[in-house]
Parts: C-alpha cells; sequence; structure tokens
C-alpha cells in the first residue's frame, strides 16, 4: 500500500515528510506542523506540486494515473495508463502528458487524451475513445469522417494520432500494447539527413514522396523531344523548390520563439511562462498566476504555451 504524508489544514498530500514545501511553511510560521502517514486510496487532495514531481519513490506511473483524474479524463483513460501505457517497452512516464492541446496544420487546436513526446520526432497521439457521445446527433459516417479530419490535420502538424477504442483497453490490453509499441516504433525512425522535421506525408499514402526529376536514361533523342525534357525538368524542379521552401517556411514558424534565459527566479515580460525540470526528470511549465509560478526558479523562459510544449514541456498539475 502506498503512504503518503498529510498535514492537518492542507490541500494536498505529500511524497515526503521533509517536502521543502512543508518546511517552508514551519520556517515561516517558526513551529513544526504535523505530519502523518495515510494510504494513497483514501485522499481526494492533490498532490503537491513540490515534492511530489521531485521524489524517486513514487512510482511516476500512479502519478500519471492521478494526472488523468485530476485533468478529468474518463474511467477508460486510467485503465489505459494501468493496463497499456505501463507496459509498453521503453516508454517512459515523464514522455506523456494528458490532455493536452495539440494545434492542427489548419490552426484549429484539439485536446488530446494522451500526448507522448520523446527524443527526437517522436510525437504520437492517443485517443481513447468510447461509444458516440452524443448518440442520434451525428451519422456513424459523419463521427468517422470528422476523426479521420481531425487524424489528417494533426498529422501534417507532426501528430500522429492512434485511436483504441474503450472497450479495447479494458480487455485486449495486451493487444493494444503491441499496437503502441510498433507505432512509436514507426514515429522514432531517424531522420535522414539532418535534424529538420521530415516533411509530413499524407497518412493514407505512407510511401508518397515528392515528385522526383525522372533520370535521362538512354533517350531516343532527336531534338524536339530532348527540349521538351528540358522543359519539364525544368517545371518539375520548380515545383519541388515551391514546395520545399513551402514547407521549410511552415516549418520555421511552427517552431516558434527561442526559449530565454532566467535572471534568478524571474522571466522576462517577454517570455513569461517558466519551464522548470524536476528532479525526477519532468519538464513542467508554469503560466503567470498559477499556484506554483512565483515560487518556480526555471530553467528556461517561454514567450508562450505553445513554444513550452513546443520544447517537451507538460502544463504543471497545479494550476
Ligand atoms: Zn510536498
Amino acid at each position: 500500500m502506498t503512504q503518503v504524508f498529510v498535514t492537518r489544514t492542507g490541500a494536498k498530500y505529500h511524497a515526503s515528510y521533509e517536502c521543502p514545501g512543508i518546511l517552508d511553511a514551519e520556517a515561516q510560521h517558526g513551529r513544526s506542523i504535523e505530519r502523518w502517514p495515510t494510504p494513497l486510496q483514501n485522499l481526494h487532495q492533490e498532490p503537491c506540486a513540490i515534492c511530489w514531481p521531485t521524489t524517486g519513490s513514487w512510482d511516476a506511473w500512479t502519478q500519471l494515473e492521478h494526472r488523468v483524474e485530476q485533468a478529468g479524463g474518463a474511467e477508460f483513460e486510467r485503465v489505459f495508463v494501468r493496463q497499456v501505457l505501463r507496459h509498453v517497452r521503453d516508454l517512459r512516464p515523464f514522455d506523456v502528458s494528458v490532455q493536452r492541446d495539440a494545434t492542427g496544420i489548419s490552426g484549429k487546436r484539439y485536446r488530446l487524451d494522451f500526448a507522448i513526446q520523446g527524443e527526437g520526432n517522436l510525437r504520437v497521439a492517443v485517443e481513447i475513445d468510447g461509444k458516440n457521445k452524443a448518440p442520434g446527433e451525428r451519422s456513424p459516417d459523419e463521427v468517422r469522417r470528422a476523426l479521420e479530419t481531425r487524424r489528417t490535420d494533426l498529422f501534417a502538424a507532426g501528430w500522429r494520432v492512434v485511436n483504441f477504442g474503450n472497450e479495447r483497453v479494458a480487455n485486449r490490453s495486451a493487444e493494444c500494447v503491441v499496437e503502441l509499441e510498433s507505432e512509436l516504433r514507426e514515429a522514432l525512425r531517424p531522420l535522414p539527413r539532418d535534424s529538420h522535421p521530415e516533411p509530413a506525408r499524407a497518412p493514407s499514402a505512407p510511401g508518397a514522396t515528392l515528385p522526383t526529376v525522372p533520370e535521362s536514361t538512354a533517350a531516343p533523342a532527336t531534338a524536339a523531344r530532348g527540349r521538351w525534357r528540358l522543359v519539364w525538368v525544368a517545371v518539375v524542379g520548380a515545383a519541388v523548390l515551391i514546395v520545399a521552401v513551402g514547407l521549410w517556411a511552415v516549418f520555421k514558424t511552427d517552431r516558434g520563439q527561442e526559449p530565454q534565459n532566467p535572471s534568478g527566479s524571474e522571466c522576462p515580460s517577454s517570455a513569461p511562462v517558466k519551464g522548470n525540470l524536476s528532479g525526477g526528470g519532468d519538464k513542467i511549465f508554469h503560466e503567470p498566476g498559477w499556484t506554483y509560478y512565483d515560487k518556480t526558479t526555471p530553467e528556461e523562459c517561454f514567450a508562450s504555451v505553445e513554444d513550452a510544449e513546443a520544447a517537451g514541456y507538460r502544463p504543471s498539475a497545479i494550476q
């Protein structure tokens, strides 16, 4: 049984008896604060944002399950953490964020049940689907089309979207593990050449590439045919160039602004979002006004939430 510590008045529960948060409060009030161990299961408070993410003794997967609960995730999403995610080979709990927003190439924002972001270009969104939420409102065809539009929009923005049904998650978990492992392997394929993101391809045609200029092999070559071939090569070449420049521009703007260095525990007003690396290796960001914003000493500062997320930070569980 996992035990945590609570104080008499605290709204949070603590992973560690010696939580810096409690010690601070003791120093402020000039007396010791009572705390006692209690089983995790009995609690309805939130985990303390200071000691919970940094302690090594915690099962980070349990922590993730709690994050799902805090974010208002469905019961099947917690089952997904317990029976699928934690069994996926080489997946680390801090690579997973829950109920986060992602922007499609169209600019539309989507709420993802799970977002897996690891090293390099690994970006996988996992959706846990139930039955049609408003039966009778939309036909199965319309639902399927909406899902497909969402999938394509997110894919073009660099997200692979994987869907699992409630029933499969609960009753065929092992199958989901295998499927997710193969998706992650696919997403993790090393990029060719340099570190730039690969131009997004349509999911329906995974093998498709940009048109290439045909090699001029043994052409029967009358002068006229030679000239037409030259014109054609020039047109295709120009098209490839335009597409490449367009993609480059999209990815350039997509990357947003570079993070700025904090001065002490402050971020500049031009980049107010605080990015913090917890002792447990979690990359967490705090927006101004959030509970722990003032107390957080940032590693990096970001102009926007999108920039922080692009750099691999997830929102603090306590806002
Ligand atoms: Zn604490």
